[in-house]
């Protein structure tokens, strides 16, 4: 089922601002569409909106070609999972799953084979007659999906169904969320303050802040390409590192002076209009490379070094104490106290309009 939002906004009553405005998006059929911000951002409000547990102050709800903005949420053919799995904890599993079909008075054959079908997909027929707290965090989540997918609904929206759980079942549960999704190709919406969740499930992403969208694409874009200095720091890890300057002839010089980048042919002749304006620049950590190969270098002491197996997450100072952060391969040497000069890969160096935030394309 396609979903479509026209120029959502949200107004809750009491509240003098709007908590959500201008939200425009296109949910294709089959999407794994996952909404994604910080705390407050107005990703819950937004998928109860389309859920119909939050009235629509503004703007269109289109299901397919229909209008849904008025449409009771028990008739919007929608199953939603929570953080919280919500199960009833005097039901057997069996009779979780089951429940909202015998609610709607299916015949038992249905009931059963549904139940029986979703519990062979998420593994779970092995406990179908425990309650709820004899089995794990991992294994009440998998309950908490089931007894949505029985339903066969058209979208499953999904809040932060896996931050109850440890890190490892997170992200156990994360590929089986993308295989179960494969084979069932319900249309999911998915909110999540987790990047990671984010760019390893999602055929869309929506970053959203302070009640409006980021940004909307697929995750490479993302990563590659984000829109803003916001994006640009919300996704990656450890974040991108943005350094204030000013473009002059045809250089980057930093704010301290202390940095300085030739761009390369395609961002000079982007950067033609910002001769003497205000730009800053984003370095992704792992972007940086010890020594002088790259032309141009930063010159830093370490100040401190992480070790992560894989990578080494130096924490690097310039002379006037501005701090970098640089990712390197997990087995090359580094001496805190030690100066080094870093080079940069020039292609892959972001250029953002300091004034507005936007990236310059
Ligand atoms: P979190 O990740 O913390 O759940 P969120 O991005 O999902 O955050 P929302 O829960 O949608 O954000 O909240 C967005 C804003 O709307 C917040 O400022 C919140 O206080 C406000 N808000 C949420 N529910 C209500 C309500 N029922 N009445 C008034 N304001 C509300």
């Amino acid at each position: 089922m396609k979903v479509t939002l026209k120029d959502i906004g949200k107004k809750y009553e009491g509240r003098e601002e709007f908590t959500l405005r201008n939200i425009n998006l296109e949910i294709e059929n089959q999407d794994f569409c996952v909404i994604l911000g910080p705390s407050g951002c107005g990703k819950t409000t937004l998928l109860r909106m389309i859920a119909g547990l939050n009235s629509i102050t503004e703007g269109d709800l289109l299901f397919g070609d229909k209008r849904m903005n008025k449409v009771p949420s028990k008739d919007r053919d929608i199953a939603m999972v929570f953080q919280s799995y919500a199960l009833y904890p005097h039901m057997t599993v069996y009779d979780n799953m089951a429940f909202s079909l015998s609610m709607r008075k299916e015949r038992k054959k249905i009931i059963h084979d549904r139940v029986m079908e979703a519990a062979e997909l998420l593994q779970i027929k092995d406990y179908l007659y425990s309650k709820p707290s004899d089995i794990s965090g991992g294994q009440r989540q998998r309950v908490a999906l089931g007894r949505a997918m029985v339903r066969k609904p058209a979208v499953f929206l999904m809040d932060e169904p896996l931050s109850n759980l440890d890190a490892k079942l997170r992200e156990h549960m994360r590929v089986e969320l993308v295989r179960l999704h494969k084979q069932l190709g319900t249309t999911s919406i998915y909110v999540t303050h987790d990047q990671t969740e984010a760019m390893t499930m999602a055929t869309k992403i929506v970053l959203m802040n302070d009640g409006k969208i980021q940004q909307a694409g697929v995750p490479d874009e993302f990563y590659n390409k984000p829109a803003n200095i916001f994006v640009a720091k919300f996704i990656g890890s450890p974040t991108m590192n943005i350094i204030e300057g000013t473009i002059k002839k045809g250089k980057f010089i930093s704010d301290d002076e202390l940095v300085v980048i030739t761009p390369s042919v395609s961002d000079t002749e982007k950067l033609l209009a910002y001769e003497n304006k205000k730009v800053s620049v984003g370095i992704r950590p792992e972007r940086f490379e010890s020594g002088g190969e790259f032309g141009d270098t930063i010159s830093a002491k370490i100040d401190v070094v992480e070790m992560l197996g894989k990578e080494k997450i130096l924490h690097v100072k310039l002379d006037n104490g501005r701090e970098l952060t640089i990712s390197t391969p997990g087995h090359y040497t580094y001496n805190e106290n030690e100066v080094h000069s870093f080079g940069f890969d020039i292609e892959s160096i972001h250029f953002f309009d300091t004034e507005s935030g936007n990236r310059i394309n």
